[in-house]
């Protein structure tokens, strides 16, 4: 499978020890490929942020193995596991997360910054990124001076800039208002279409609607796995 950018295999995962631990994720198999956009959805306290940050290398599993680019995370050290996040990763959050003293293009410029690249050679390709989200004539705004929708497009450019494959976006349109929801989806969209792969948390079935694929978690595990449309099959498939 050339064309797989994550693959979850059995994926556990257990916060503390013991009477008070929680088990977050039970069994996860999950493959994200190149083109392919994956909505996970599921109630509050289901596993979709743990999932995204187990997928992410930002917390190894339980048990259940983690693969990205081909690269087994559990066979990777700490410092490569950085390194493959920095190249590989991109994240979205519901809260934008970008840095309000920098500008828009040193936002997007620091994943390149802090890969090793010089300020002067990041900006080619931090440009890029933003002309890719429409936002090539705000580069040198700072997040202050940009509506919620635009911080948020600044956002995945920063997540894809460099060519990285693979978009984690944890409700990224939680902040926004729909119709600027759906600017931002259609940008997150058209770099999958352009060859990456993501996955969309959200608790929005309309947003979900712009996946290739649906995934429903409920307690940890995955309890559905369907096409986005129709919709009312969807909504069935929240068991409600
Ligand atoms: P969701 O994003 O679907 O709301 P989470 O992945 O955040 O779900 O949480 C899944 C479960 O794990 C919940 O029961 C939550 O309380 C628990 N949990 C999440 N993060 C932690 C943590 N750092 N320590 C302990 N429990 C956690
Ligand atoms: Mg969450």
């Amino acid at each position: 499978m050339g064309d797989e950018l994550l693959r979850l295999d059995g994926v556990s995962v257990q916060y503390g020890h013991g009477e008070t631990s929680v088990t977050a994720l039970t069994g996860v198999d999950l493959t994200v490929s190149r083109g392919e956009l994956v909505a996970v959805m599921g109630a509050s306290g289901s596993g979709k942020s743990t999932l995204l940050t187990v997928a992410g290398g930002l917390r190894t599993p339980t048990s259940g193995e983690v693969v990205v680019e081909g690269h087994y995370l559990s066979q990777l050290s700490a410092r490569q596991i950085a390194t493959l996040r920095r190249r590989s990763l991109g994240f979205v959050f519901q809260d934008f997360n970008l840095i309000p003293s920098l500008t828009a293009l040193e936002n997007v410029s620091l994943p390149l910054e802090l890969d090793g690249l010089p300020l002067r050679r990041a900006k080619r390709p931090a440009l890029d990124a933003l002309a890719v989200v429409g936002l090539a004539d705000r580069a040198d705004r700072y997040p202050s001076d940009l509506s919620g929708g635009q911080q948020q497009r600044i956002a995945i450019a920063r997540a894809v800039v460099g060519g990285r494959s693979l978009v984690l976006a944890d409700e990224p349109t939680g902040a926004l208002d729909s119709t600027t929801g759906e600017a931002v989806l259609r940008m997150l969209r058209s770099r999958v279409d352009a060859g990456a792969g993501g996955i969309l948390v959200t608790h929005d079935a309309r947003h979900a609607a712009w996946a290739d694929r649906i995934v429903f978690l409920r307690d940890g595990r995955i309890v559905d796995d369907a096409q986005p449309t129709p919709i009312t099959a969807l909504l069935d498939g929240v068991g409600r």
